[in-house]
């Protein structure tokens, strides 16, 4: 939920080229709404998409999370669910927006140290747990334990009684400090990496999932 009261915003990411690319025109943000590409079958024609936002190679971590996640987060405060999805092909940038780098943190680590200092303001108790898994080629593994711990096929889909969707058997971690998550993140994060190198084409088909309730 937005202050423009719709459910869904779509926010769109123009990352830098890299050194190994060689930069070109055929996409540009025009606006912070609308993204311009070259039409691929007809260079002289544009393609013209809008989004809620649109941010181009110049915009970082902080200006992201302030506009669009930052009030999400917020909204979470007022009793709501709310989720942060991104989508993109290989080497679109998600992991950079996601979870970022220690001199450049992205979307979790902000919104975890968002919800620990709010917590520290607030009147209530608060108890906060996450859990992080891993969706590899359908198996769920969860990368708060080690990958030799869990069955080879991952860890089993099921349905509660209310027909929501739940993972068997996956943990839960009490925190108490944005501290303790970060270490507790860092080391999950790693058990995913662990696993890139054993694996062929590894993170392109590798998704990962982080609740926090
Ligand atoms: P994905 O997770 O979508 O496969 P990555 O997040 O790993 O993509 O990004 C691919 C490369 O581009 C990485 O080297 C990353 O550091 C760089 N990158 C992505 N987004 C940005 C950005 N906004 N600014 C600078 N570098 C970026
Ligand atoms: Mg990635």
């Amino acid at each position: 939920m937005t202050n423009s009261g719709h459910k869904i915003k779509v926010v769109c990411r123009v990352r830098p080229f890299l050194k190994s690319e060689t930069p070109d025109e055929s996409v540009a943000v025009e606006s912070s709404s609308l993204l311009r590409v070259t039409n691929p079958r007809d260079s002289s024609k544009d393609v013209k998409f809008n989004f809620d936002s649109c941010y181009g190679p110049g915009i970082g971590q902080e200006a992201i999370y302030k506009n669009d996640v930052r009030p999400l987060v917020e909204t979470v405060f007022n009793g709501l669910s709310a989720t942060v999805f991104c989508y993109g092909v290989t080497g679109a940038g998600k992991t950079h927006t996601i979870q970022g780098t220690e001199a450049e943190p992205g979307i979790i680590p902000r919104a975890m140290e968002h919800i620990f200092k709010h917590q520290e303001r607030d009147a209530f108790d608060y108890d906060i747990r996450v859990s992080y898994y891993e969706i590899y080629k359908e198996a769920v593994f969860d990368l708060f334990r080690s990958r030799d711990t869990m069955p080879p096929a991952g860890l089993p889909i099921r349905e509660d009684a209310n027909r929501r969707i739940f993972i068997a058997g996956l943990s839960e971690k009490k925190v108490t400090s944005y501290e303790q998550f970060e270490q507790l993140y860092q080391k999950a994060c790693r058990n995913r990496r662990t696993a890139s190198t054993k694996l062929n084409n590894h993170s392109s088909r590798s998704h990962a999932i982080l609740t926090v309730q």
